[in-house]
């Protein structure tokens, strides 16, 4: 059996007629970037979210970029941002001159709340915390801390797109909820797309001014803005996906519990789940020991794994200038030895589901 990573054309089907007639729409409408679609997603998505203001974005990257921007954080400040994200989480800090101060993950791979205090300095200006894999990270002292050193609050909901924590939905813990919509995400566009939400009237305006070259009124450039607009086509389809968020997600909870359930090798540690939050499984990720042996087997067996992610930001060579070295992270250096995506996406059938498992219980290092 061949098994990929993740598939994507399987939740086109299940929608299709749905997709195509949203497209249709688009396509018929004379009107293609920043319509009336792109304005009926940014209201559902902010109802979905439950934030007053919802601002539609080219990507989830110029949502973490712009939030620091709108923020005023700059040159000279610095932003704590856990050291096992995904490399956009820092480019968004970086990309405005602003130091990131890498904190530790904790064991479920989210930023380490214990760890935060020692990270503040009188430069930090905010915390971007990523909800990685799809677990809501601990948001109650990460709040907490947050309001007591008065520390602006990012949360890049990349792989968080209606993840809870204690009830609360991932995007509403600070002034900005950073999400993308790159096709693999739980709610994926057909191309590129982002979004910010966020319940503050005027950091709404500003993104919203800063998307579209810093202009409320075309031609009135109030400041240096970008261009960052999302298109009608990427709002209309996701408006689609949006109203089958639920299931989507609920369907990738099935799938995980089948994977912690099934999988009883004790060479394979699963993922844990904090008490409080819940995950949408953007990932199943698993740590091994003998992870390249692992990995080597089950791709001999037709299963193709993904790692998320093999090099820290720490370590990255477009940071070598931030003057890190191997060893000043070990948890997170761990993981990224140790981590391995399993194949978990829309549509898998629990035939192809049970392959994998077998295969992950047949082995041994
Ligand atoms: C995907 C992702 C991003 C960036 O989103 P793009 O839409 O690709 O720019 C940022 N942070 C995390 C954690 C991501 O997974």
């Amino acid at each position: 059996m061949k098994i990929k990573c993740n598939v994507l054309d399987r939740q086109f089907q299940m929608y299709q007629s749905e997709y195509e007639e949203a497209a249709l729409r688009v396509l018929r409408s004379g009107w293609y970037v920043l319509g009336n679609e792109v304005l009926q997603f940014e209201k559902e998505f902010a109802q979905f979210t439950g934030r007053n203001y919802c601002v539609g974005l080219n990507s989830g990257l110029d949502a973490l970029i712009l939030s620091v921007r709108a923020l005023g954080i700059g040159e000279g400040d610095e932003v704590i941002v856990q050291a096992n994200t995904y490399i956009a989480t820092v480019l968004g800090i970086t990309e405005n001159g602003a130091v990131p101060v890498f904190v530790e993950p904790d064991e479920y791979f989210n930023m380490d709340a214990g760890r935060i205090e020692q990270a503040v300095t009188n430069r930090t200006k905010a915390i971007m915390v990523t909800h990685l894999y799809g677990q809501a990270s601990d948001m109650d002292a990460i709040t907490a801390i947050a309001e007591n050193y008065h520390l602006a609050l990012i949360e890049d909901c990349a792989q968080s797109h209606g993840a809870h924590f204690g009830g609360k939905m991932t995007g509403t813990f600070g002034i900005s909820g950073c999400f993308s919509f790159y096709p693999t995400k739980n709610l994926g566009a057909f191309g590129d797309a982002g979004a910010i939400v966020t319940d503050d009237a005027a950091f709404a305006d500003t993104i919203r001014m800063m998307r579209n070259y810093g202009s409320r009124v075309r031609y009135h450039n109030e400041i240096e803005g970008v261009n960052s607009r999302l298109d009608e086509m990427q709002a209309a389809l996701l408006r689609v996906k949006l109203g089958h968020m639920q299931a989507l997600n609920d369907e990738r909870k099935t799938l995980a519990k089948r994977y912690a359930e099934g999988i009883t090798n004790p060479q394979i540690l699963l993922p844990g789940l904090r008490e409080g939050a819940e995950s949408i499984y953007h990932q199943y990720v698993v740590r091994c020991a003998n992870r390249e042996s692992l990995q080597k087997m089950l791709e001999q067996s037709g299963i193709q794994t993904q790692i998320h992610y093999p090099i820290p930001p720490h370590l990255a060579k477009c940071y070598a200038h931030l003057g890190h070295k191997k060893g000043d992270y070990p948890v997170a250096e761990t993981y990224a030895d140790e981590v391995l995506s399993l194949p978990l996406y829309t549509g898998m059938t629990f035939a192809e589901q049970d392959y994998v498992i077998g295969q992950l219980n047949a082995w041994r290092a």
